[in-house]
């Protein structure tokens, strides 16, 4: 079987289509080999405009996959779908399957950033409350980010984790298992106007009066935390998302 798969493989890596082809073998998971990792260059670099020039529009959160696969050639979108198919469970992630974003789903800007609208007006009234409890606001540093968009994050990532796909997943999730792409599980992560996020140290997050404030009273605005301490995951003290509630 496996010399039947370099006998097909071998001529079509050849001729450059290896990536294309139904036949090609599974993306390395743990390092990316060297053909893997020139695709990957290639296609960073073959959607830099693009991203620049929506990060400018602050559309960036809200790219399509259509619009993300636009500037691709066929090998480079082939690549994009290798990892889009990934299936966590065998790159160590432990991320549940959310549902895809409805197409018709009505986002609101909020600076530079984008919720659903039923997440952005429950952010508004938890946000009146927190005033008028500790006379102080959070930030959406991080709203929505659409699947296609989280795509081209955890390609952008990998070379920073030494293109491995186990090690990007540890920090990034894979398109389809981020709640910051789903609106019926929309995710925010908070920043203070001052800007502590907790990303570098979390307890710098979690010893805010704010925090405190959120684990009391979150609640009742339909957001609760994702990823408490001693969790399976790491903990992420400014990680919220909203549960609709009907
Ligand atoms: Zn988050």
């Amino acid at each position: 079987m496996k010399s039947g798969l370099a006998f097909l493989v071998a001529p079509l890596a050849f001729l450059g289509v290896v990536a294309a082809c139904p036949f090609a073998l599974a993306i390395s998971v743990d390092r990316l080999n060297d053909q893997e990792i020139a695709l990957l260059t290639s296609t960073v670099k073959a959607l830099d405009p693009l991203v620049a020039q929506r990060k400018k529009a602050g559309t960036a959160p809200l790219l399509t996959f259509e619009e993300l696969y636009a500037p691709l050639t066929e090998g480079q979108r082939a690549f994009l779908g290798q990892i889009r198919g990934l299936d966590p469970s065998s790159t160590g992630g432990s991320n549940r399957k959310l549902p895809a974003p409805d197409p018709k789903t009505e986002f609101i800007r909020l600076d530079t950033q984008y919720l659903p609208r039923q997440a952005a007006e429950a952010y508004q009234r938890m946000m009146t409350a927190l005033e008028t409890d500790l006379g102080k606001r959070l930030l959406v540093e991080s709203g929505y980010r659409s699947p296609a968009y989280q795509l081209y994050l955890f390609i952008f990532y990998m070379p920073k984790h030494d293109y491995s796909i186990r090690e990007t997943n540890r920090f990034v999730a894979l398109p389809g298992f981020s709640e910051h792409g789903s609106p019926q599980r929309q995710a925010i992560d908070f920043i203070t106007p001052q800007g502590i996020s907790g990303e570098d140290r979390p307890e710098e997050f979690e010893e805010l009066q704010e925090y405190g404030w959120l684990l009391a009273r979150a609640h009742e605005f339909g957001f609760y935390l994702s990823y408490p301490r001693g969790g399976p995951s790491a903990f992420e003290p400014w990680h919220w998302h909203y549960e609709a509630v009907e």
